[in-house]
C-alpha cells in the first residue's frame, strides 16, 4: 500500500477533500500546487478538518519540472493523484491554449518528473465529459467518447497519453477516473466549493442564491429530453470521490498498464430535482428562472457505475441529500467561502 502519496491540486475542492480523507487513514501526504484556482486557506483547513497536518505543501507549477523534481528529490514518494487542472467548460473554448498547456503540458511534466524518480503509481483526474453527447445513458467505460469542448478534449488528450506511455514503460501502474458531477463539503463545514467569481457550476450557485449572495438560479433550458425538460446529471458527493481516491490507491497494484474508471453514483437528478432538494436542506426557499440553453450543455449523463463496484468492492455511499446538506452548511458557515 502506498504511504506518502503527492497530490497536486491539492488546494482544490476536489483534492483537498481527498487530503483529509488520505490523512485521516493514515497517509503521508505532500501537495503541490500554483493556488491559480485555489486558496492556501485550503491548506490550514485540511489539517484542521484531518487532525493531523500535511507532510508539506508547496507552491509549484506542476509545469515547472525543475521545481517538481525537487519535490520528488525531497520526498519518497509512493504514488501521484493528479488533479491540479484547469476545469471550465466554458472558459476552456475561450482559452484553448491555456487549459492544452496547463492540462496537457502539466501532465507531460508530472510524467517525465515521475519517470525521472522512478515513481511508478499514477491516479488521473479525467471526466464524464469526454463521453459528450451520450446517445444512450447510463454510460460504461466502454461507451464512445465524443468530447464536444477544449477541456473534454484535454482530459481525453491525456487519457491517450497515458495509453501510450503504459504502452512504453511496461511496470507503470495508471488509474484514470473520470468523475460525474462532484458536489457536497466536507460535513465539518470547513472544506468545501469555493469558487472564484460567479459560479459556473450549478450546486454552488445554487448555495449562493440561498446564503443571499445571488437572486436566482437561471436554469438553462428546460425543453430538454428528460422527465422535467432539466439538464440531468449524476452528482456524486465529494466525500465518495474522496473515498474512491484512497480506494483506487489500494488497488493502483492490481495491475500494470493503464485502467479507466467512471466515478458516479448510477442516479440521475434534474436541476429541478437539485433545486427543491437544495431548497429543503437549506430550509430557504431557491429563486429561478428558466433561460436559454447553455452552448455546449447535453441532456443527460448518468454513469454505470458497476465497474468499480466489481473492481473495488466499492460504491458510493451519500445521496443528495447529504449533498445538499453538507454544501449548505458550508455555505451558511463561510458565505464568502475561505475569505470569510
Ligand atoms: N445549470 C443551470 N444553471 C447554472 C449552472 C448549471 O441550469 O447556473 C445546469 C446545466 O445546464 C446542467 C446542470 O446544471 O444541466 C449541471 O451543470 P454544471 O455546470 O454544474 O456541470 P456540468 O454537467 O456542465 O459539468
Amino acid at each position: 500500500m502506498p504511504e506518502t502519496v503527492l497530490v497536486t491540486g491539492g488546494a482544490g475542492f476536489i483534492g483537498s477533500h481527498t487530503c483529509v480523507e488520505l490523512l485521516a487513514h493514515g497517509y503521508e501526504v505532500v501537495v503541490v500546487d500554483n493556488h491559480a484556482n485555489s486558496s492556501p486557506h485550503a491548506l490550514e483547513r485540511i489539517a484542521k478538518t484531518a487532525g493531523r497536518p500535511l507532510a508539506a505543501a508547496y507552491q509549484v507549477d506542476v509545469r515547472d519540472r525543475p521545481a517538481l523534481s525537487r519535490v520528488f528529490a525531497t520526498h519518497q514518494v509512493d504514488a501521484v493523484i493528479h488533479f491540479a487542472a484547469h476545469k471550465a467548460v466554458g472558459e476552456s473554448v475561450a482559452l484553448p491554449v491555456e487549459y492544452y498547456d496547463t492540462n496537457v503540458g502539466g501532465t507531460c511534466a508530472l510524467l517525465s518528473v515521475m519517470h525521472e524518480h522512478a515513481v511508478r503509481r499514477l491516479v488521473f483526474s479525467s471526466s464524464c465529459s469526454v463521453y459528450g453527447d451520450a446517445r444512450t445513458v447510463p454510460l460504461t467505460e466502454q461507451s464512445p467518447v465524443a468530447p464536444t469542448n477544449p477541456y473534454a478534449r484535454t482530459k481525453l488528450t491525456c487519457e491517450r497519453i497515458l495509453e501510450d506511455v503504459c504502452a512504453h514503460l511496461t511496470d507503470l501502474k495508471v488509474l484514470a477516473l473520470r468523475y460525474f458531477n462532484p458536489v457536497g463539503a466536507h460535513p465539518g463545514g470547513l472544506l468545501g466549493e469555493d469558487p472564484q467569481g460567479v459560479p459556473n457550476n450549478v450546486m454552488p450557485y445554487v448555495a449562493q442564491v440561498a446564503v443571499g449572495r445571488r437572486e436566482r438560479l437561471s436554469v438553462f433550458g428546460d425543453d430538454y429530453p428528460t422527465p422535467d425538460g432539466t439538464g440531468v446529471r449524476d452528482y456524486i458527493h465529494v466525500m465518495d470521490v474522496a473515498e474512491g481516491h484512497r480506494v483506487a490507491l489500494q488497488h493502483v497494484d492490481d495491475r500494470t498498464g493503464m485502467r479507466v474508471f467512471n466515478l458516479g453514483t448510477g442516479t440521475g437528478t434534474s436541476v429541478l430535482q437539485l433545486v427543491a432538494a437544495f431548497g429543503e436542506a437549506s430550509g430557504r426557499p431557491i429563486p429561478y428562472q428558466v433561460v436559454d440553453r447553455r452552448p455546449g450543455d447535453v441532456a443527460e449523463l448518468v454513469a454505470d457505475a458497476s465497474a468499480v463496484a466489481e473492481a473495488w468492492n466499492w460504491t458510493t455511499t451519500r445521496d443528495l441529500a447529504a449533498m445538499c446538506r453538507d454544501a449548505w452548511r458550508f455555505q451558511e458557515l463561510n458565505p464568502h467561502g475561505y475569505a470569510s
